[in-house]
């Protein structure tokens, strides 16, 4: 039975990301209440939250610190903004911590609320800072298929996932697809991890020529792609992408969404990979996620370009409202401390054997095709046939299947397109949780397997 809030929510609510018309027969989980890594729902179920979220929550459900800074911040100044020459206070102190934390020297730091729009302002900034170097025709931006950067017009154009462009009539022009480094998927039989990642460097070679290098103007990249499916690039795999854009003079755009701050076990993907971007945005753990506020961090040669540029046209035309609300800059503060003063990146990598060497355990399992993982982001990519890597029929369900038994078990996690269960949990985790969530997907293995076996 759908409970009274569930169906208020029903008749209302148009659901993000959601399988509208089996929602209005099931109904919502109504969450109310979180503490630590569990939230609660309204009749008091317990659940881990496997994905913190949305990849988000890094500090859990229920950290006082962040509620103080809140608190504090909307007692003192609850709103100002940073245009014309004012700035609300908090954002000094922000910025100042964010250019430390940068994985490397960056010049200036521009907020927005989502990672949409941060990754929109990249899409907007890299024609600003062209056309401002006289170069207009370079404005292409490459993307790869299955990467999520958003869903605004240019950052759903950037995503390489096709439920988001159909009826939408996306992509916008000026975006170039190129294929997504995942090798278990789309390696060829009998192809090396190695030959994959020179067939793609070719294929980005050959896709620049083919555009006209003069065109191309930056390659956007999650350093290990979350909502396609928890990608991790094989090695190898950025340096040879990376010498290709520096012969063309492409800028390098890191999507550090789901990576900024820690999740991969060193505080950005861009350190993991050896990146050199030229941009970064960030946004989710930011704030622990507890008020919404995303950041693009640009090189101090951007920033020179766009400075001049824009004293020739009276301002710099682009910003929103809420950039750098006075909440969100104290909240993220106060994130970062949290992170500092509790070493949380070394934590990530003292408890992400726990989860990375327990989903490689169910590797064996015979629905896993593969399990694999970087610090405290994982999946298991469900399989028909794991020894020929065979997917099963999406319209089976398997999956969204998986999901619904963790939950009965006491665990969210998340599904992605080709039964891809995701797990992202919150950085505080502890390895008993860990153990917990590990044992609850074992639980949910069985019960997918027995399900599998009544229809196979
Ligand atoms: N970029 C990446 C890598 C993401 O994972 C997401 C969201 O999941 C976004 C961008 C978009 O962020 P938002 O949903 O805050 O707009």
């Amino acid at each position: 039975p759908i409970s009274p809030a569930g169906r208020s929510d029903l008749t209302h609510h148009l659901h993000p990301y959601t399988q509208l018309r089996q929602l209005e027969r099931e109904g919502p989980l109504v969450i109310v209440r979180g503490d630590g890594v569990n939230v609660f729902d309204e009749h008091g179920n317990g659940y881990i939250e496997g994905m913190a979220g949305l990849w988000c929550a890094s500090l859990g459900f229920s950290e006082k610190r962040l509620a103080d800074a809140a608190y504090r911040q909307m007692t003192t100044l609850p709103y100002y903004h940073s245009f014309s020459g004012k700035v609300p206070g908090p954002v000094a102190a922000l910025v100042d911590k964010l250019i430390e934390w940068a994985p490397v020297p960056m010049g200036r730091v521009l907020f927005a609320n989502s990672g949409s729009e941060a990754n929109d302002t990249a899409f907007k900034l890299v024609r600003y800072y062209n056309n401002a170097r006289g170069r207009p025709l370079k404005k292409k931006i490459i993307a790869r298929n299955k990467g999520y950067h958003g869903v605004t017009m240019a950052a759903a154009s950037l995503s390489g996932l096709p439920m988001m462009h159909q009826h939408f009539d996306l992509p916008l022009p000026d975006v170039v697809r190129v294929s997504c480094p995942h090798f278990y998927q789309f390696g060829l039989p009998g192809e090396t991890e190695a030959q994959f990642v020179d067939r793609l460097a070719q294929e980005l070679e050959d896709t620049i020529q083919r555009e006209g290098p003069e065109t191309v103007a930056a390659f956007i990249a999650e350093p290990v792609q979350g909502a396609g499916g928890v990608v991790v690039p094989p090695a190898g795999y950025f340096a040879k992408v990376q010498a290709i854009l520096k012969k063309h003079d492409i800028l390098l755009i890191a999507d550090e969404v789901i990576t900024g701050f820690g999740r991969l076990g060193q505080p950005f993907g861009t350190q993991v990979f050896d990146l050199k971007p030229d941009m970064i945005t960030v946004a989710k753990m930011l704030t622990s996620a507890y008020v919404p506020m995303s950041a693009l961090y640009v090189s101090d040669q951007i920033y020179q370009a766009v400075a001049d540029a824009s004293a020739a046209v009276g301002v710099f035309g682009h910003g929103y409202t809420y950039s750098g609300h006075p909440l969100a800059c104290a909240v993220a503060l106060e994130t970062l401390r949290i992170y500092e003063d509790d070493r949380i990146v070394d934590h990530v990598r003292e408890v992400a054997p726990r989860l990375q060497d327990g989903l490689r355990k169910f590797a064996s399992h015979p629905l896993v095709g593969q399990a694999r993982g970087l610090g405290l982001i994982g999946a298991l990519e469900l399989a028909a046939d794991p020894a020929q890597r065979k997917p099963f029929e999406p319209a089976r369900g398997v999956g969204a299947y998986f999901v619904r038994r963790a939950q009965a078990h006491g665990l969210i996690v998340r599904v992605l397109g080709g039964d891809i269960i995701a797990f992202s949990p919150p950085l505080v985790i502890t390895e008993a949780e860990i153990d917990a969530m590990l044992a609850r997907t074992e639980l949910a293995l069985a019960d997918t397997w027995e399900w599998v076996r009544t229809w196979r």
